[in-house]
């Protein structure tokens, strides 16, 4: 492990009428225990939620199911408290109309922002390459570490701004990109059941532009000028890459079954966000540990209280209330 185990953040209070989720039970022991105690209540409860994983599937009468519908299912039998589907996961009310405002249109939009991204990542990676020098491995190194640090904290400051701000009825914004953070709340496992392009698709729009630049310039400065620039590029590439990543990483946080050994080697040592320190997260109202590509940020962040002074700040401007829009989709029960 990379870094020391996250600390219990404050205990919230739950909104009326809202479960918790298994998100949170489950983080229960993580909020309340001890550090040293966490650390071996981490590698049990591994166990167990894989046996409560597969104790779900097994209730529902399908022995042999499709990996996808499995992992699913498993995922749900950790996220859902039973007998309360109406009030949370697919059934939810508010999250099948979430489910259905995703449009051709959007899709559309991902799958060009997929194809773009990737390809100019890959045109970019080749080229950066050739600007690489022994002589700068110190300051790539750095401006490497730098860029996923950075992703990180774009990830919480996105993932924050979408959680606590704006609406679904925003023109434009609001179903394309509000939608899915109101969606992911109350059905947690529905990420798991996208494809590559939904799940990636936002975060590679946005990583487009600055890998436009990027290409750019490397077809255009000289090679003199590209090995001056070389570690600045090498930042700002680990910080795309990690940037366009941080929702399949997400997804794999939400992911009990079927995973690559190389995807929870990087969890277990947090090189990536690991599932159990990203169900502080989803513990209702959902208001601290944003940052999920590294979560690195997520203690340090929680420790100055960097959300809450920011909230303060808006609602003091604007008089918004945080979170407003994401508690009515969560209280949708019809
Ligand atoms: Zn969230
Ligand atoms: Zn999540």
């Amino acid at each position: 492990m990379l870094l020391p185990p996250p600390p219990p953040p404050p205990a919230r209070a739950l909104a009326p009428g809202i479960s918790p989720g298994a998100g949170a039970r489950a983080a229960g022991p993580e909020l309340q225990g001890e550090a040293g105690r966490r650390e071996r209540q981490g590698e049990e409860g591994e166990e167990e939620e894989d046996s409560r994983g597969r104790a779900g599937a097994m209730a529902e009468g399908a022995p042999r199911r499709a990996a996808g519908e499995a992992e699913a299912a498993a995922s749900a039998a950790q996220e859902e408290p039973e007998g309360a589907c109406a009030r949370w996961g697919a059934q939810h009310a508010g999250a099948r109309e979430l489910a259905e405002l995703y449009s051709p249109g959007k899709r559309l939009q991902e799958w060009i922002s997929v194809i773009l991204c990737f390809s100019l990542m890959s045109f970019n990676f080749y080229n950066l390459l050739f600007c690489l020098r022994p002589e700068h491995a110190f300051s790539i190194i750095v401006g490497i570490f730098a860029g996923v640090i950075t992703a990180d904290f774009v990830s919480g400051l996105v993932h924050w701004g979408a959680d606590t701000w704006g609406s679904v009825d925003l023109p434009i914004v609001g179903k394309a990109f509000i939608r899915p953070f109101r969606e992911h709340h109350i059905d947690p496992t529905a990420i798991t059941r996208h494809d590559f392009i939904e799940t990636n698709g936002d975060n590679c729009m946005l990583a487009v532009l600055p890998l436009a630049n990027m290409a750019y310039k490397l077809v255009s400065l000289s090679p003199e000028a590209l090995h001056q620039s070389c570690p600045w590029e090498c930042y700002v590439f680990a910080l795309a890459v990690f940037a366009t990543l941080t929702n399949q990483i997400h997804k794999w946080s939400h992911t009990y079954f079927g995973l690559p050994r190389w995807v929870t080697f990087l969890q277990d040592c947090h090189i990536i966000l690991p599932r159990k320190h990203h169900r502080i997260h989803h513990v209702s109202p959902h208001e601290t540990y944003f940052c999920i590509t590294t979560g690195w940020l997520n203690y340090p962040l929680e420790k100055i209280r960097f959300w809450r002074f920011l909230e303060n700040i808006i609602q003091g401007l604007t008089g918004e209330k945080p979170r407003a829009d994401d508690m009515k989709w969560a209280q949708k029960i019809k």
